[in-house]
């Protein structure tokens, strides 16, 4: 067994109660970080003492160091081994498991600097990791290396890269179509290009935030709400 992802240090527990469901957590091989943050690597401690963790090179170096999430904030002190990816990659690499191949292919400057695209290939399945919030305005971590430019960039590379018939697991929302995600990629470009123009015309983020997104867009504000949003736009544009 592999698995994209193990959640919240929480969740563990839950997390191995669904893993018994689907064979037995004694089966799992390897676990797969999309990205470094503490909601997508929280059970690689427990996890890791018996799985392989994979990932980029860079969610090694940040678990390993103390790390904070401003935003939020949040700090995190650096991680005990079990929770570091054993296997890196700084581009690309793929698992050859269960009759097919898994394909994880970094995408730089995106939601962090740590952001792996996981793609089976036989499946037909993507997990974007948080590349994708699926009908939400996303977390951007704009003081760690991402970048909404990057965000919007490569959703328009997933778009070209993957058949037009996948299966999207986003990083958070419902599993989701390629239509859903250029839904989501046209919410990013309208973002970038309200926030720029305002920016252009000598506005302040707190004008920005006051006349607001349009309202197509209203109802995308539950995870991040929309001044959150707008201010990470502003953060990423001004950088
Ligand atoms: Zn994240």
């Amino acid at each position: 067994m592999l698995i994209i992802d193990d959640k919240l240090q929480t969740m563990t527990e839950k997390l191995n109660a669904a893993l018994d469901a689907l064979g037995g957590r004694d089966t799992l091989r390897f676990v797969v970080n999309t990205h470094w943050h503490f909601d997508h690597a929280g059970g690689n401690a427990e996890l890791g003492k018996s799985a392989t963790i994979i990932a980029h090179t860079n969610v090694r170096k940040r678990l390993s160091t103390e790390q904070k999430l401003e935003a939020f904030g949040m700090s995190f002190p650096a991680n005990p081994d079990s929770a570091l990816p054993v296997i890196t990659y700084d581009e690309s690499a793929s698992i050859h498991l269960n009759g097919e191949e898994i394909q994880l292919v970094h995408y730089p400057a995106s939601h962090t600097d740590t952001d792996t695209v996981v793609y089976f290939t036989k499946s037909n399945v993507v997990h974007t990791g948080d590349l994708f919030f699926n009908g939400l305005f996303p977390f951007v971590d704009v003081e760690n290396g991402g970048s909404v430019q990057g965000v919007a960039q490569n959703v328009g590379r997933i778009l070209t890269a993957f058949p037009d018939d996948v299966t999207i697991v986003p990083g958070h929302g419902p599993i989701a179509t390629k239509a859903d995600l250029r839904v989501y990629h046209r919410m990013l470009e309208d973002s970038l290009a309200l926030v720029s123009d305002a920016i252009a015309a000598g506005k302040s983020l707190e004008d920005i935030q006051a006349t607001g997104v349009p309202e197509e867009w209203k109802s995308w504000a539950a995870l991040i709400d929309e001044p959150t949003w707008l201010a990470i736009v502003y953060t990423s544009l001004s950088q």
